[in-house]
């Protein structure tokens, strides 16, 4: 599949990875919009939340998780911020569910 983070999931395509397990990968994002920022990806392919099931919604949970944790360990200890852009309006970019994780500056809301 044509698929970008496919791709980094497989190893084809490198990145900077930061936690893998057999459910998720974690890896900074090659154009940060924050001091901190990181993708967490389920290793299926799951085209967007739009796509989120009962059958393949558990890996969400898992992705909190890890999001969880590895912000611990990157010492955002003041917060951070968890967005998915889902679909064209939600300016989703890549077709691969993916959830940013952005941290390291106090952010202000809304974001437009
Ligand atoms: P979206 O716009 O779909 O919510 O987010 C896609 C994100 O993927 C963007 O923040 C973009 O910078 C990031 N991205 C696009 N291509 C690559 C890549 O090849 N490697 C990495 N690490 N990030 C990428
Ligand atoms: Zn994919």
């Amino acid at each position: 599949m044509d698929c970008l983070f496919c791709k980094i999931a497989a190893g084809e395509i490198p990145s900077k990875k930061l936690y893998e397990d057999d459910q998720v990968l974690a890896f900074y994002d090659i154009d940060p919009q924050a001091p901190v920022h990181f993708l967490v990806i389920p290793k299926q392919h799951i085209p967007s939340a739009d796509a989120l099931t009962g059958e393949n919604s558990a890996v969400v949970a898992h992705v909190f998780e890890v999001v969880a944790k590895l912000a611990a360990e990157l010492g955002l200890k003041n917060g951070y911020r968890v967005v998915n852009n889902c679909g064209a309006d939600g300016g989703q970019t890549v077709g691969h569910l993916h959830f940013h994780v952005l941290g390291g500056v106090a952010m202000g809301w809304p974001p437009f």
